[in-house]
């Protein structure tokens, strides 16, 4: 892997007419680019705009996509904790599938579908 997360600017945003969420991450080589991260429905993963992008394997696995991924981990495992009782390990084993899936995918470098757990996908 080439690029790290140096930066952890990221924003979680609402499209007001789509109702969708998405997430903003600050660019590390231009100040004034912010690369957005969306989810992708066909792909089943979130996708960086690959156009700004200068990293992106398919915009799923360059430093953006995996800060919105980090992002998701924290949220996720923060839902977990306030669900409280099976919630935490159950999250913490859907995440780990899922961790699994996109280091496979990145080795292969294509951009097939993540086949993952389409409702703990949806958690975002
Ligand atoms: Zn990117």
């Amino acid at each position: 892997m080439a690029t790290e997360i140096k930066s952890a600017s990221v924003a979680r945003g609402v499209d007001k007419i789509t109702h969708e969420t998405y997430y903003v991450v600050k660019s590390d080589d231009s100040k004034n680019t912010w690369h957005e991260v969306r989810w992708n429905n066909e792909l089943l993963a979130w996708q960086c705009d690959g156009e700004k992008c200068v990293y992106q394997h398919g915009g799923m696995a360059c430093k953006h996509a995996r800060s919105v991924l980090e992002v998701l981990k924290i949220r996720r495992a923060r839902i977990a904790l306030a669900m409280g009782g099976e919630a935490p390990q159950t999250v913490a084993r859907l995440q780990a599938e899922e961790d699994r899936k996109l280091e496979a995918q990145v080795e292969r470098r294509y951009t097939a579908p993540l086949n993952g757990n389409r409702q703990f996908s949806l958690l975002k």
